[in-house]
Order: C-alpha cells, then structure tokens, then sequence
C-alpha cells in the first residue's frame, strides 16, 4: 500500500494546555524557537519538562536555544482524521532532538511520501500555528 505525501493535522484541531515546567518551551515555540528543558544543575535534558530533575533532585531548569534538527527515533502512518475520521495521511513521530542529548519530541512529520518515513530519517523543524495563538513544532524532511 502506497499512502502518499505525509500531511500536518490541521492547527485548528490542536489544542494544548500548559503549567508553569513546560510553559517555557510553548513561549519559545511562539517565536519559532525550539527548546528543551535543561537541568541547571546536572545539565541533563528531559521532555517532557517535569518540576523536579529525576536524576539530581534540582528544581534549576535552563531552556537553551536548539538548532532545530531532529532524528527520527518512531514514527507511525496513520490515514483517518482522528477528528471527523475522513482519510487523511499524517505520519505521527517521536524525534531526538539535535543539541539536547536524551530530549525527545512528539510531533508530526511532512515533505515526505509516507511511505518513505524511517528511523534514523532527519528531520527539521516547522511551525505550525494552532489553537489560542500557540505554535506547534512539527518537522519536515531535512
Ligand atoms: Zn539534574
């Protein structure tokens, strides 16, 4: 089965809600910055950012400026809207971002045949504008 370009849901589907550990990362994402949140005291990534660093115990987050390139880690094809269930082929992925060893993100991947998507695929960053003025990181084929 061939299933053609791989598409971003539409913004308009996607709402997202925030708390104080990961507003940070939307903040930056309006201004097209992609981020991760960094240990201040260990200097090791998690995502999603959480209060509490679960491998030093520090409440420091620092939210350093990434260059927007990504590896894919997993992916899958999905071909029905999960919102009106209309087919419609976009290509879920979980990717390892580029200068933030251990920081993985979810999102969607595009500028690709579905089919061609795999592991190991590079990937850059787009963005894409959602619900109540967010911007949502998504990635295209490098
Ligand atoms: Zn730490």
């Amino acid at each position: 089965m061939t299933y053609g370009p791989a598409h971003l849901l539409p913004g308009e589907q996607i709402r997202i809600t925030t708390n104080p550990d990961t507003e940070p990362f939307w903040q930056a994402a309006k201004e097209h910055k992609l981020t991760a949140c960094q240990c201040g005291e260990c200097d090791k990534f998690r995502m999603p950012p959480t209060a509490v660093c679960p491998h030093c115990g520090s409440r420091e987050k620092k939210w350093p400026a990434l260059p927007g390139t990504a590896t894919v880690f997993s992916y899958v094809v999905c071909n029905k809207n999960p919102k009106n269930g209309e087919d419609y082929v976009y290509v879920p992925v979980v990717v390892d971002l580029d200068g933030a060893p251990g920081a993985r993100l979810n999102a969607n991947v595009t500028g690709v045949d579905a089919d061609d998507v795999h592991i190991g695929m590079k990937v850059s960053v787009v963005w894409t504008d959602i619900q109540d003025n967010w911007v949502l990181p998504n990635f295209q084929k490098a």
